[in-house]
C-alpha cells in the first residue's frame, strides 16, 4: 500500500479521537471559500503557553488485537487496515511541518500485537521526530492502557502532552463494551503520567532556586527532557451507556481533582459498528455533549462546584438552556447585582457576562458608571444579561417579568447539533496545492506522497 493511502485510511481513523479542540468546529469546505475545519487530518490544540496550533492529526495504525463494542477500529471489524513505519510517519510530520501546514503531531494508535509493541512503535516514531531531525514541535501522544511503565517513560519524555482514554464513564460499562481494557489497566498509567508531571515541575522550581553545582547538573539533564509538560488528559464516550450527566460530571471533577488532568473530552456516541450491546439507535447525542462541555468549563473557568450545576434528583443538563443560566434561573433571590459595585464572584455568575467580560467591567467602573451602551461595548452579551443586572440602580430587564418561567423563555437556545469532523459526510477539498508551483525548489523526502495527498 502506498504512503498516501495509508495516511487517508490513517488520518480517516483518527477522527473519532476528539482530544482536540478542533473538534467544537462546524465549517466544511464550499466553494468560493478557503478552508475547511471539518476534514479529518488536521486538529488544533493549546500549547503549555496557550498558544492554539494545528496538528497533523493521525493514527500509527487502525489494526487492533482488542474488540471494543464501540469502535470502528476494533478486530471484528471489517475495514481496510493500514500501518505506518515509524520512519514514514515521521517523515510525513516533518514534511507538512516543513511546509507550515502543521505545527506538530497528535499520535494515536490501535493496539497491534500488545499495548508494549505498539508504544515502541510510537516511541520510535517520535525519537526519529526529536532526535534525527531535531524537532522541537508540539507532539501529543495517546498511551495505550496496559503499556509498562519504562514505556510510558520514555513516551512522556518524547511529548507535550499524554493521555490515556477513559473510554467509558463507569467500571460496569468498560467491563461490558471493552473487557479487554480494565479500569486498573487505565488509571494506573494516568496515575505514573501526574506523578511524572508532578516531579518535573519539582525539577523546574529547583532550577528558578539557583541551585548547587551537583543539583544543576542533575536537574539540567532532568530538564532537557521534560515529561508531557502541557499536561495530561482523557476522553470518554457519552451515550453508549446508560450513565447520567450527573454521574459523568462528579467523575469529571474527580479526575481534575486527583489526578490533575487539563482537560477531559466528552465524545458522543457513534453508531459505527453494529453490537447488541450498544444502543439500538442512530442517535447522536451531540446536544447532551455540548451541554456537557459548557458545564465542564463553568467548573474549570468559574470554579462553579459540581454540585451546583447537578444533582442526583436532576441527573441530566436542561436541553434547552445553559447550565450558567439554568443556574441563575434556580437562584433568582442572588439577582438583580449592580454591575457597578458587585464583587467581580458575582458578576460572573450572571449569564452572558464571562470572566474577560468581568474584568473589564471591574477595570471600566473605576472610571466612569456603567449603563448598558458601555457594557455593550464591552463585548458583554448585553441580551442575556440584562435579566440579571441593574445599571446604577436601574433594572435592565424590563418588560419581562423577574420570574423563573418568563426569563427562561427568554433564555431557551436550541443547540444546533454540530456536524463537524467525525460526524460530517464528504466535503469538497476546495484547496489549491502548495506544491504545484514549488517545482523549483529542491525535493524533499516525501515530496510526492504529499503533493498526490493535497
Ligand atoms: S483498543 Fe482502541 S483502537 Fe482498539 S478496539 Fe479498543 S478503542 Fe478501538
Amino acid at each position: 500500500m502506498d504512503l498516501i493511502a495509508k495516511l487517508e485510511i490513517l488520518a480517516d481513523a483518527a477522527k473519532y479521537d476528539v482530544a482536540c479542540t478542533s473538534s467544537g468546529a462546524s465549517r466544511a469546505a464550499k466553494r468560493g471559500a478557503l478552508g475547511n475545519s471539518s476534514s479529518a487530518g488536521l486538529c488544533h490544540s493549546f500549547t503549555a503557553d496557550g498558544r492554539c496550533i494545528s496538528l497533523l492529526k493521525v493514527l500509527l495504525t487502525n489494526e487492533c488485537v482488542y474488540d471494543c463494542a464501540y469502535c470502528v477500529n476494533r478486530r471484528s471489524n471489517e475495514v481496510l487496515r493500514a500501518c505506518f513505519e515509524p520512519r514514514e510517519l515521521a517523515d510525513l510530520t516533518i514534511q507538512f511541518y516543513r511546509r507550515n501546514y502543521i505545527e506538530g503531531l497528535f499520535l494515536s494508535s490501535g493496539v497491534v500485537k500488545s499495548p508494549d509493541y505498539t508504544t515502541e512503535l510510537a516511541i520510535r516514531t517520535l525519537t526519529i521526530l526529536r532526535e534525527e531531525y531535531g524537532f522541537r514541535g508540539y507532539i501529543h501522544a495517546k498511551a495505550v492502557p496496559g503499556t509498562s511503565p519504562e514505556l510510558i517513560d520514555r513516551l512522556g519524555r518524547l511529548s507535550d502532552r499524554l493521555s490515556v482514554n477513559l473510554e467509558l464513564p463507569s467500571r460496569k460499562s468498560l467491563d461490558l463494551l471493552a473487557p479487554q481494557k480494565s479500569r486498573q489497566r487505565i488509571l494506573a498509567p494516568m496515575r505514573q503520567i501526574q506523578q511524572s508531571i508532578a516531579e518535573d515541575a519539582e525539577t523546574r522550581a529547583l532550577v528558578r532556586k539557583k541551585p548547587t553545582f551537583y543539583q544543576r547538573k542533575t536537574t539540567i539533564a532532568r530538564k532537557a527532557e521534560a515529561f508531557a509538560p502541557a499536561g495530561q488528559s482523557t476522553q470518554m464516550i457519552i451515550g453508549a451507556t446508560p450513565e447520567t450527566d450527573f454521574q459523568i460530571l462528579n467523575l469529571s471533577a474527580a479526575l481534575y481533582r486527583s489526578l490533575d488532568l487539563k482537560r477531559v473530552f466528552f465524545s458522543a456516541y457513534l453508531p459505527v459498528s453494529s453490537d447488541s450491546r450498544l444502543p439500538q439507535t442512530d442517535g447522536v447525542q451531540l446536544n447532551r455533549e455540548h451541554r456537557l462541555y459548557q458545564a465542564d468549563w463553568l467548573m474549570r473557568f468559574y470554579r462553579y462546584d459540581v454540585a451546583e450545576l447537578i444533582d442526583e434528583k436532576h441527573p441530566f443538563l436542561d436541553a434547552d438552556v445553559d447550565p450558567k443560566a439554568n443556574w441563575a434561573l434556580n437562584h433568582l433571590e442572588a439577582f438583580p447585582v449592580e454591575v457597578n459595585a458587585a464583587p467581580i464572584e458575582m458578576l460572573l455568575r450572571v449569564p452572558g457576562i464571562g470572566p474577560v467580560g468581568a474584568r473589564k467591567i471591574v477595570r471600566a467602573r473605576k472610571t466612569a458608571t456603567l449603563r448598558e451602551p458601555e457594557l455593550r461595548k464591552l463585548g458583554i452579551a448585553y441580551k442575556r444579561a440584562r435579566y440579571f443586572i441593574t445599571c446604577n440602580g436601574s433594572y435592565m430587564g424590563k418588560g419581562v417579568p423577574f420570574t423563573r418561567e418568563s426569563m427562561r423563555a427568554q433564555l431557551a437556545s436550541p443547540i444546533d447539533g454540530g456536524r463537524h469532523g467525525r460526524r460530517a459526510g464528504n466535503v469538497l477539498p476546495g484547496q489549491m496545492s502548495l506544491f504545484e508551483p514549488e517545482a523549483a525548489q529542491p525535493a524533499l523526502p516525501g515530496s510526492e506522497v504529499l503533493a498526490q495527498w493535497s
